[in-house]
C-alpha cells in the first residue's frame, strides 16, 4: 500500500522503529536506576522520586501477591489522578496482573458490570467511593478491597535508607464487619510488604495489561485487551513524535484522567518511558490548571478540546504565564480551528490535532508538531501504523478524497475484546481496525474524520453510548420508548438529548426524568435536553430511526 503521508515525514521521525518489545513496567525500573533522585510524581506540592515510585510499586505488588493475587488476574482501579494511581497500575502490573481502569464516576450499576465482565478479584478505591464498591461487591468476583485517601500519597518520606527487604507482617485490616470481605489500607498494605522483584515471565506480545472497557462500535460496554506491547509501543509511538522533547527533562502536565486510556498512554506511560516529571492534578479545574502552568511550567500539556476552550474563557487567562508549554496535542473530539489559533496565541509552542481509539492503544493518527499543520486534519498515521479508507457503499478501498471508514494497522491495535469474540470478528479483520468513524484521506495522506458510523456521543471530553442511557430511560415506569442523540453545543462539543414518548394515560415531567436519570447513571450521561414526543419516526419493521432524529436536530442547528 502507498504510503504517501511519509514524504511528510521528517528526518528525526522513522517511519519504522525497532521497539524491542518488554513488559511495560521496564521503562520504571529503567528510570529508576537511571536517574533515581530525579522528580517522578508531583502532586499538590509534594513529590515522588522515580526510585521511591519504583519501590513503591514493587511493595504494592508484594501486597498483592500476599493477597493470592496470581499472574493473569485482573484487578481494578478506581481513583482519580493521583500517585496511588500511578503506583497501583505499576505495581499491578509488576505482579502479573491484569489493570481493569474504572472510572470514579461510575453508579454501581456501571460499576458492577465491569467488574463482573472482567472477573476482577480486587479493587484499589478512595475512601469516598468505598460505599460504592461495597454495595456491588456480592454480584462481583472481589475477593479484596484496597483503600486510599487522596492525600494518603507519600508512603515514604524523603531521603530514608530503605531496609532491603522488610519483615512481612499481616496486612493491615481496615474493616472486615458487615462488608464480609477483606478491606486493606493502601498506605499499610505498601509498609508491610517487601520490595523485592516478584520473578515474573512476560511475553510482552502476547499477556495482557489492560482491560480498558469502552462501547467501541455497538455501545454494549466491552474490555479492549491491550497486552504490554501495544501500551508500550503507543508510548515510544508519542515519544518519538515530539522528538525535540529531552528526555530526562520535560515536565507534562497531567490534567487528562489516567483511567482514559489517552490519558494513560500519551501522559502517564510517555513521562515514565522519558523520565520525566509529571505534575498530577486530581481533576481538571481551569483556574487549577492555570496557576499550575504558571507556577510549575509544564512543557507538554495533552488535552481535549473542552479543556483548551474552558482555558481560553476564564475571565483570569491574561494574568497567567503560559509560555513554559512548548507542545499540546489534543485529541479525542474535533479540535475547532477557532480555538487551535487562539491556544496557539496564548503558548509559546505548538498545539496540533490528534486522533485514536480505545481499541489501538488509543493514538493512531497526529499533525507534526513541529511541521506544517493541516486544517481540520486529523494529521497522518504515526510511525508503523498504517491508514486506509474504505467506501462502504461500494465495499472496497475508496479513492482518494472519498468518505469512508477510517481503518488502522499496527503495533499498538488490541489483541481483541474480553469474551467478545463476535464483536472481535465485527471490527478486526486481518489486523485491520474497523474504527467506526467515517474519513477521507487527501492527495498529501492527511486523514479527515467527517461523521461518524457508531452512535457514540462525545460531550465534555466524555464518551456516551445512547443506549446506556436509553436502557436507564426505559426503566422508568412512565416511559414507553427512548431515543438519545448527541446535538451540537458550544461548550461540551455536543450534549445529550432525549426524546420520550410516554405510556398512555401516564404522565412524567422533565424535572422527574432527570432526577431518576440522576440516580441511574453517572452525571455526564444525564441528559441535558428532553423532548416529549407523541411518537417517534420508526423504519418498516419498527426500528426507530436515530438518524431521522439526528437529521432533524442538524436542520434546525443550520436554521439557528
Ligand atoms: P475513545 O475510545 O474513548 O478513545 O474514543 C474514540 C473516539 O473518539 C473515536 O473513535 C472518534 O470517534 C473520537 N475521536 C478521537 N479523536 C478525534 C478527533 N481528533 N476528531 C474527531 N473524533 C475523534
Amino acid at each position: 500500500m502507498e504510503r504517501r503521508w511519509l514524504n511528510h515525514y521528517p528526518p528525526e521521525i522513522p517511519s519504522e522503529v525497532d521497539y524491542k518489545e518488554k513488559p511495560l513496567f521496564t521503562y520504571l525500573e529503567e528510570a529508576a536506576k537511571i536517574t533515581p533522585e530525579k522528580t517522578a510524581l508531583h502532586f499538590l506540592g509534594k513529590e515522588l522520586s522515580y526510585q521511591e515510585l519504583h519501590i513503591s510499586a514493587l511493595r504494592f505488588a508484594n501486597g498483592l501477591v500476599s493477597l493470592g493475587i496470581e499472574k493473569g488476574d485482573r484487578v481494578a482501579i478506581m481513583l482519580p489522578n493521583c500517585p496511588q494511581a500511578v503506583i497501583a497500575y505499576y505495581g499491578i502490573l509488576l505482579a502479573g496482573g491484569i489493570v481493569v481502569q474504572t472510572n470514579p464516576l461510575y453508579t454501581e450499576r456501571e460499576l458492577s458490570h465491569q467488574l463482573e465482565d472482567s472477573g476482577a478479584v480486587a479493587i484499589v478505591c478512595l475512601d469516598q467511593l468505598f460505599s460504592r464498591v461495597a454495595a456491588v461487591k456480592e454480584e462481583t468476583s472481589l475477593r479484596h478491597v484496597v483503600v486510599t485517601g487522596i492525600k494518603d500519597y507519600l508512603p515514604f518520606p524523603k531521603n530514608v535508607v530503605y531496609p532491603f527487604i522488610q519483615k512481612k507482617q499481616k496486612p493491615y485490616i481496615l474493616v472486615d464487619v458487615q462488608y464480609g470481605g477483606s478491606v486493606y489500607a493502601f498506605k499499610d498494605l505498601l509498609n508491610n510488604s517487601s520490595m523485592a522483584r516478584i520473578p515474573l515471565t512476560i511475553d510482552p506480545k502476547e499477556d495482557i495489561a489492560l482491560l480498558q472497557y469502552t462501547g467501541g462500535t455497538t455501545g454494549p460496554s466491552k474490555g479492549v485487551i491491550l497486552t504490554h506491547s501495544n501500551l508500550a509501543v503507543n508510548a515510544k509511538q508519542c515519544s518519538i513524535w515530539i522528538y525535540k522533547h529531552r528526555v530526562g527533562e520535560e515536565v507534562v502536565l497531567a490534567a487528562l484522567p489516567f483511567f482514559h486510556v489517552y490519558g494513560m498512554t500519551v501522559v502517564m506511560n510517555q513521562a515514565i518511558m522519558t523520565r520525566a516529571k509529571l505534575i498530577i492534578l486530581p481533576r481538571f479545574d481551569a483556574k487549577q490548571v492555570l496557576q499550575t502552568i504558571h507556577k510549575h511550567r509544564p512543557t507538554l500539556f495533552p488535552g481535549a478540546p473542552t479543556m483548551y476552550i474552558a482555558l481560553l474563557n476564564h475571565p483570569d487567562l491574561g494574568k497567567y504565564d503560559l509560555s513554559s508549554i512548548k507542545a499540546c496535542i489534543s485529541g479525542s473530539a474535533p479540535l475547532p480551528l477557532e480555538v487551535q489559533q487562539k491556544f496557539q496565541g496564548v503558548i509559546s509552542g505548538n498545539i496540533v490535532e490528534g486522533y485514536g481509539l480505545t481499541e489501538a492503544s488509543p493514538v493512531t493518527h497526529c499533525n507534526f508538531i513541529y511541521g506544517n499543520k493541516v486544517k481540520g486534519s486529523i494529521g497522518v498515521p504515526w510511525p508503523d501504523t498504517e491508514a486506509a479508507i474504505y467506501s462502504t457503499e461500494r465495499d472496497e478501498p475508496a479513492h482518494v478524497g472519498e468518505v469512508g471508514e477510517l481503518m488502522v494497522r499496527g503495533p499498538q491495535v488490541m489483541k481483541g475484546y474480553w469474551n467478545q469474540p463476535e464483536e472481535t470478528a465485527a471490527v478486526l479483520k486481518d489486523g485491520w481496525l474497523m474504527t467506526g468513524d467515517m474519513g477521507y484521506m487527501d492527495e498529501d495522506g492527511y486523514f479527515y474524520i467527517v461523521d461518524r458510523k457508531k452512535d457514540l456521543i462525545i460531550a465534555g471530553g466524555y464518551n456516551i453510548y445512547p443506549r446506556e442511557v436509553e436502557e436507564v430511560l426505559y426503566e422508568h415506569e412512565a416511559v414507553k420508548e427512548a431515543v438519545v442523540v448527541g446535538v451540537p453545543d458550544p461548550y461540551r462539543g455536543e450534549t445529550v438529548k432525549a426524546f420520550v414518548v410516554l405510556k398512555e394515560n401516564m404522565t412524567c415531567t422533565e424535572e422527574q426524568l432527570n432526577q431518576f436519570c440522576r440516580e441511574h447513571m453517572a452525571a455526564f450521561k444525564v441528559p441535558r435536553i428532553y423532548e416529549f414526543r407523541a411518537e417517534l419516526p420508526k423504519t418498516m419493521v419498527g426500528k426507530i430511526l436515530r438518524r431521522v432524529l439526528l437529521e432533524e436536530e442538524k436542520a434546525k442547528e443550520r436554521h439557528t
